[in-house]
């Protein structure tokens, strides 16, 4: 197609927003690996999640066949406030770049939460209130994912406890008014409010914490009080499958026009939005009807996938929660501090694990400085501020679209753009101040947190 036959913004009305959510688990041959119970090695049942986790939502984890699930009418009321999110053409990165690649992005930035993850805080929500639960409990680092499920809180009337890694609690004191401001009681991780903080604490009285601390401390919070549940936002197969929704309509908008990506690529923290993206294309790979390159992009300084372990480990410091097969740097694994652009926990959702290992996807690692300076030219270019951890997939989707150039491929890539980076100032002012570094952890950091791995039998 000639330029401009294609609109800068592709939307979607209303009725043409998924009804249903997609599964990918259902299309994999080998599954990921279940939860496995810390203490009997057996994989979790129902009813021991039961305690931890709402009735429905354990269902939507523990299910691998189902391959769409319903969206119920009110969480899809829910999204059309700020969805359709619109799949852009970027037109103005191209000419900048003058690449021959075609280059899509899909905006999930345009809500007050600035990122994607209120696709699955409504729905965890949702399923809470339905149960009758009093209210929920989580755990957020940079800020988004609390943002979110406070928003997601206060729309149906649910109490909100969240657990806020204690270094930006102070970083990002506006973070937390906006959570404050939707009603949520915050508290900065590691706390004296429960006893994994205290325990955590007394070992590293200096610790700022991090977001395997803060997801020990909303457990026990949810476990010892009648009426509330715990909720993350990442990582877990319900999380994948509700952020599937971003997948389905960047889908169904290239569809539109007959655009077909030849590669798809996404940041990888915890592997939500990655996992939610990619699904319905991995859907046509898996089903053999089609073939794409999915690219997983991670911090170097916290390399999950390109340099972690394939085993079952925790998904906390604290070693409350169930184990999880998945790519780790081990549970006590902890980013150098100099590392400003998030992205920052120690494993990865074991769905993107086990497609990883299958050779499905590939994974790179991007450094900081390199990942600031596509954000400031994006930003130029595009308009849009990008969230640092954003600007991971900018930077591959600029490395691709300009070895298109290298190479004459006229190829379209489409990335995910997840949110935007209002909050991340302080990063900001270290780039523009010529004061940001990179540190990439040698083999021995990474040895420390391996030490650290549950001594189990691998095979499970
Ligand atoms: C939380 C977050 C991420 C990383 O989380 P995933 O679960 O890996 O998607 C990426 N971008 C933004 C803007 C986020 O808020």
């Amino acid at each position: 197609m000639k330029k401009n036959e294609i609109p800068y913004k592709i939307y979607l009305d209303e009725q043409e927003m998924p009804k249903q959510w997609y599964n990918v688990r259902a299309d994999m041959q080998k599954k990921p690996a279940p939860l496995l119970n810390p203490g009997t090695l057996e994989p979790m049942t129902a009813e021991e999640l039961a305690p931890v986790f709402c009735e429905e939502l354990v269902q939507q984890e523990l299910d691998n066949t189902t391959p769409y699930i319903d969206i119920p009418q009110e969480i899809q009321d829910y999204y059309k406030m700020y969805r359709p999110s619109p799949l852009v053409r970027a037109y103005c990165l191209e000419e900048k770049l003058q690449t021959p690649a075609k280059i899509y992005y899909k905006f999930e930035g345009n809500n007050t939460s600035g990122s994607h993850k209120l696709n699955s805080a409504i729905a965890q929500a949702y399923y809470a209130k339905k149960q009758g639960l009093v209210g929920v409990t989580t755990e957020t680092g940079a800020g988004q994912w609390g943002t979110a499920l406070s928003m997601a809180c206060a729309y149906l009337g649910l109490d909100c406890d969240v657990y806020m890694v204690k270094v930006s609690y102070e970083q990002k004191p506006f973070r937390r008014e906006v959570m404050r401001t939707y009603g949520a009681k915050v508290t900065p991780s590691p706390s004296m409010t429960t006893e994994v903080g205290k325990k955590i604490l007394a070992e590293h009285p200096n610790t700022t914490g991090s977001l395997g601390c803060a997801i020990s401390e909303a457990v026990e919070a949810a476990v010892t009080r009648e009426g509330y549940r715990y909720v993350l936002g990442s990582v877990l197969n319900q999380v994948l499958l509700h952020q599937s929704v971003i997948g389905l309509e960047a889908k169904a908008a290239l569809d539109k026009y007959g655009v077909v990506p030849d590669m798809i690529i996404g940041c990888a923290g915890g592997g939500s939005n990655l996992g939610g993206l990619i699904s319905p294309f991995m859907g046509e790979m898996l089903r053999g009807e089609r073939n794409y390159r999915f690219i997983a992009v991670e911090p170097a300084s916290c390399p999950s996938l390109t340099r972690g372990k394939y085993v079952y480990d925790f998904c906390d410091t604290g070693m409350v929660t169930p184990l999880a097969k998945m790519y780790t740097l081990g549970s006590g694994f902890i980013p150098s501090a100099n590392h400003a652009g998030g992205l920052r926990y120690h494993g990865m959702s074991p769905v993107i694990s086990e497609l990883f290992h299958q050779g499905l996807m590939e994974a790179r690692s991007v450094e900081q400085t390199a990942v600031f300076e596509a954000a400031e030219l994006f930003a130029k270019v595009e308009g849009i501020l990008p969230a640092p951890e954003s600007a991971h997939a900018i930077r591959v989707a600029m490395d691709e679209a300009l070895h298109c150039k290298e190479t004459g491929e006229e190829k379209t890539i489409l990335f995910g753009l997840t949110g935007t980076g209002y909050f991340d100032m302080l990063a900001y002012e270290k780039f523009n101040d010529g004061v940001m570094s990179d540190y990439i952890p040698t083999d021995e950091d990474l040895e420390e947190g391996f030490a650290g791995l549950p001594n189990i039998p691998q095979n499970k």
